[in-house]
């Protein structure tokens, strides 16, 4: 089912009198959304000469809106919001006009640099990652919990591409991005000389981990490492030869790096990211003979490895990421329980909540900015009850509100405003979940919302309004089967 509008004015449905519509409404807002850190993106975007959403996306593309410290937590050592790399802190400040120490303290001073020197040197390695957070907007959280919304570039083709890209030489599913030479052992390693397969995560970006493995004077490299957002799969080494991703156990073991920081695993460890690694592992322990289990199957942290690393640190979900392992990456997403909050009514230009709980019923969790609430019947449908700056696109209302592991209840909060009108007309709007880039799935509900002209009477009291000789037609909407709770 489309969705559908009745003309409810009995006036109109006597005399059949157009009712005015307004076209779908189109994003404008660049950056919103309840967090401060939106309205600062915004301010030092316009002050420093650059796009606020590219600011905002290269926030998140570094850091995911947190702020780092040089302690390495957040961003491998770089600084502030947009995490500065060290070496680049002292020019950023000076062309920001601020000082060094503030860059390192202070949110906005830290995000007034990274705008001079996006300003001046452009995006570099971020670039990509910047145009692909664009392409599909963002949804994201700051550290209390508050929303940023960058709105989705949809006319930008989503730019996944590596350039010219080939097939790696051992898994499938991977793109062979090969590591410099001077970063691993030339082996002949077969069947039956790999034994472990050792986990990883890389405390640094996707991009910026595949670039150092191939700089000849890293001395460091993996076999495969796997991408946050998607679970993109580079190959870097060669299976047969060894790696050198775990001090003193490289010899037998297969190494794979995982994108992102192990204090933020709510926000790196995504599901498409243990799926697509739960997958190669799985991939991995067939051909060499590897029990599907904790143990052969190890952290770096758990390695005999004589180092000191620690990753991927203890919001590693090994419980899910084994199971995985064992259904060969076969994860499913479900929702039921479905409980729609929305109001009966509302004025044209109107604004109104929207609160839409579903309990996970599947094996994967859902993501922050991943798992998200979109437009059906038909599917990607512009929405009439779009909201500029709290929706990500029109087609998009919003992602869930914190990560929700399976067998938990996730919350989607998002707004809607009463369209322009000039009869009293209800939308029977339609949504589902999706998981972007990998499946719709759950009920489809509808939000039921009765739209009254501005400068009509109240919504609570705007029933059928007779007028011309209509009197006494009574309208009745059915709205059967519609599993919905009123707000007032
Ligand atoms: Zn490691």
């Amino acid at each position: 089912m489309r969705a559908v509008k009745w003309a409810l004015a009995c006036a109109c449905v006597v005399f059949g009198c157009a009712v005015e519509r307004t076209p779908a409404p189109q994003p404008h807002v660049a950056v919103g959304g309840d967090s401060p850190l939106a309205a600062m993106f915004v301010r030092v975007a316009a002050e420093q000469g650059v796009a606020a959403d590219t600011l905002a996306a290269a926030s998140y593309v570094r850091t995911r809106f947190r702020f780092a410290t040089a302690d390495g937590a957040e961003a491998g050592g770089a600084i502030g919001l947009v995490g500065i790399g060290e070496h680049d802190v002292a020019r950023a400040a000076m062309l920001a006009g601020v000082t060094d120490a503030a860059v390192r303290t202070d949110p906005e001073a830290s995000l007034r640099a990274a705008a001079a020197l996006i300003h001046a040197d452009g995006l570099g390695s971020l670039q990509r990652e910047v145009d692909a957070a664009l392409a599909r907007g963002i949804d994201g959280r700051d550290a209390d919990g508050l929303s940023i919304v960058v709105a989705a570039h949809r006319a930008v083709a989503p730019n996944d591409g590596l350039g010219t890209t080939s097939q790696s030489v051992n898994y499938p599913g991977a793109v062979w991005m090969p590591a410099s030479t001077s970063n691993y052992q030339v082996a002949s390693r077969g069947a039956g000389d790999v034994d472990h397969i050792v986990i990883h995560d890389t405390e640094g970006g996707f991009d910026g981990t595949v670039s150092w493995f191939q700089d000849p004077a890293a001395q460091v490299s993996a076999h495969y490492v796997v991408r946050s957002r998607d679970g993109f799969v580079a190959q870097m080494v060669a299976e047969k030869n060894i790696a050198w991703h775990d001090k003193c156990f490289n010899t037998t073991t297969v190494g794979i790096e995982h994108e992102g920081f192990a204090a933020h695993p709510d926000l790196w460890y995504t599901e498409p990211m243990y799926i697509a690694s739960a997958t190669l592992t799985s991939y991995l322990a067939d051909k060499y003979s590897i029990a599907k289990q904790h143990g052969p199957i190890l952290g770096h942290g758990e390695a005999p490895d004589c180092s000191d690393h620690t990753d991927p640190g203890p919001g590693w979900n090994w419980e899910h990421y084994i199971e995985l392992v064992q259904s060969g990456g076969a994860a499913n997403f479900l929702a039921g329980d479905l409980v729609v909050d929305a109001p009966a009514a509302l004025h044209s230009g109107e604004l109104a909540t929207v609160t839409v709980t579903l309990a996970n019923h599947g094996t994967a969790a859902w993501d922050l900015d991943a798992t998200r609430v979109g437009t059906q019947d038909p599917q990607d449908r512009d929405s009439d009850l779009f909201v500029d700056g709290d929706w990500i696109a029109p087609d998009r209302a919003t992602a869930v509100d914190t990560q929700t592991p399976a067998g938990t209840t996730g919350t989607f909060t998002f707004q809607i405003r009463g369209p322009d009108v000039a009869a009293p007309i209800v939308y029977d709007e339609a949504f589902q979940l999706v998981e972007e880039g990998v499946a719709w799935f759950g009920p489809t509900f509808h939000v039921v919302v009765q739209i009254v002209p501005a400068d009509a009477m109240p919504p609570d009291s705007a029933g059928c309004t007779t007028s011309g000789g209509a009197g006494g037609l009574v309208v009745v909407v059915a709205v059967a089967g519609l599993r919905r709770r009123r707000r007032r």
